[in-house]
C-alpha cells in the first residue's frame, strides 16, 4: 500500500513550535479536519474533508465566555466540536487534526500577549497547550493541533478558494474597523513572521503624494507616518469625513446634529443612494486600497487578490457600489504594476464570509497533518 508521512502526537510543546513525530499512514487514507475561530464573544467550529471539501455550511456557534476564565474559554471551543461532530453525524474518530484562529497578539507560537479583547489573565496563557490537552480528553487520544493568526486563517479559505487546485499566491485585505491583510503562498499557507506578528500590512505607510497629498492619519498603533489603514477602513473615517466635508458645503451632514460616529456610520448607506460625499469617500479608499495593493504586489508578485469586509458584503451593499469599489481598487493599481501582472491579475471578492477563519484553520490542520494525496 502506497504510504505519506503524517504529523502526530505532539511530544514537545513548551514555548516553541510543537514537534511532532512522523508516522505512516495510507494515502487512501480518510478523515476530517475541524477548525475553531475563537471571537470575541462567539467561537464558531467549522470541518472539511480530507479533499478539501466542506463538510457543513452551517457553523457550530458557542459562547467564547472569556469573562469566565481560561478553562471556560477551552469549555466552549471543545462544546463547539462535540455540537459540531453531532450535527453531522461525525465523532472523534474520524478527526485526524484540528485548527484554532485566534486573534494575537503572542507572545510565542500558541502563547497569548496582552490582548485588549480579553481579560488581563490571559497574558501568558499557553492556549495551544491547553487546548490540546482538552481535545486528548474529549478524544480519548491526542490529536494534532495547529494554532494561529484568524486574520490569516482566514485568508488561507479565500485562497483554497479562489485557486482552485492550482499553485498560485493570494493577497487578502479585509477592511473592516482595521485593514486584515494576508498573503497565503502557493501551498496554501500564510505568511506569519519571525515574531508572530503576522503581515501587517494595514500599518505600512500610504503614498500620500498620489492621494491628493492628504495630510498623515492618527492611527489606532501609534505611527504618524500615515497608516494604510486610516485611508482604507472605518476606523480612519472620521478624519476622512474632515478632508472632504468642506468640499460638499451643502450637503446635509455639514449641518447635521448627528455625533461624528452617527455620521460617518450613515456613510455607508448614502453611498448605496448614489451620495456624493459619500461616493467621494469610498472611491478615496479605494484609490488609497488600489495603491496599497501595487505596492505589495512589487513585492510579492501573486496573481489573486481578494477583497473581503463590509463594502464588498452583498447584504451591505448594492452590486453597483461593489463593483465601482473593485473597478477603482482596480484603476489606481494598475498603472503602478508590471504588463505581465496587469494581464494577469485577478481582483475578486471574499465569499466565504464568517465561514471563512474557522474553514482556514482546518485546512491549515489538513495542510499540516493530513496525508498527501
Ligand atoms: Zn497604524
Amino acid at each position: 500500500m502506497d504510504c505519506g508521512l503524517a504529523l502526530s502526537r505532539p511530544t514537545a510543546s513548551v514555548g516553541t513550535r510543537t514537534q511532532f513525530r512522523l508516522r505512516p499512514i495510507p494515502m487512501s487514507e480518510t478523515g476530517i479536519f475541524l477548525g475553531t475561530d475563537s471571537g470575541a464573544t462567539t467561537s464558531k467550529t467549522g470541518g472539511i474533508r480530507a479533499d478539501g471539501s466542506l463538510i457543513s455550511h452551517k457553523l457550530r456557534q458557542s459562547s467564547t465566555n472569556s469573562q469566565a476564565g481560561r478553562e471556560a474559554v477551552i469549555r466552549g471551543w471543545i462544546d463547539g466540536v462535540n455540537g459540531f461532530l453531532a450535527e453531522n453525524n461525525l465523532t472523534w474518530s474520524q478527526v485526524h487534526g484540528v485548527g484554532l484562529a485566534i486573534p494575537g497578539p503572542y507572545q510565542s507560537y500558541g502563547v497569548m500577549g496582552r490582548s485588549a479583547n480579553l481579560p488581563a489573565s490571559f497574558e501568558g496563557w499557553n492556549f495551544h497547550a491547553d487546548y490540546g490537552r482538552a481535545i486528548a480528553d474529549a478524544a480519548g487520544r491526542a490529536i494534532p493541533l495547529v494554532v494561529g493568526n484568524d486574520g490569516n486563517y482566514g485568508g488561507v479559505a479565500e485562497a483554497h478558494r479562489v485557486r482552485a487546485g492550482r499553485k498560485a499566491g493570494v493577497l487578502m485585505f479585509a477592511p473592516g474597523s482595521g485593514l486584515g491583510c494576508a498573503y497565503v503562498d502557493p501551498n496554501g499557507l500564510p505568511l506569519d513572521g519571525d515574531t508572530l506578528n503576522g503581515m501587517e500590512g494595514g500599518h505600512m505607510p500610504a503614498p500620500l503624494h498620489l492621494l491628493g497629498h492628504v495630510h498623515p492619519f492618527r492611527c489606532g498603533c501609534g505611527r504618524d507616518w500615515g497608516c494604510v489603514e486610516a485611508y482604507t477602513t472605518i476606523s480612519g473615517l472620521p478624519q476622512l469625513l474632515e478632508v472632504f466635508l468642506p468640499k460638499h458645503p451643502r450637503h446635509p451632514l455639514a449641518s447635521s446634529t448627528l455625533t461624528p460616529k452617527e455620521k460617518v456610520l450613515s456613510l455607508r448607506t448614502l453611498a448605496q443612494k448614489g451620495d456624493p460625499l459619500a461616493l467621494d469617500i469610498f472611491d478615496f479608499q479605494a484609490r488609497a486600497l488600489g495603491l496599497h495593493l501595487a505596492n505589495l504586489l512589487i513585492a510579492l508578485d501573486c496573481e489573486f487578490v481578494v477583497i473581503g469586509g463590509g463594502l464588498i458584503d452583498p447584504e451591505a451593499t448594492t452590486a453597483e457600489f461593489r463593483e465601482r469599489y473593485l473597478r477603482g481598487i482596480r484603476a489606481a493599481a494598475e498603472p503602478y504594476l508590471w504588463p505581465t501582472q496587469r494581464d494577469k491579475l485577478q481582483i475578486v471578492p471574499a465569499t466565504l464570509g464568517e465561514l471563512s477563519q474557522a474553514i482556514g484553520a482546518a485546512l491549515v490542520a489538513l495542510y499540516q497533518f493530513g496525508a498527501k494525496v
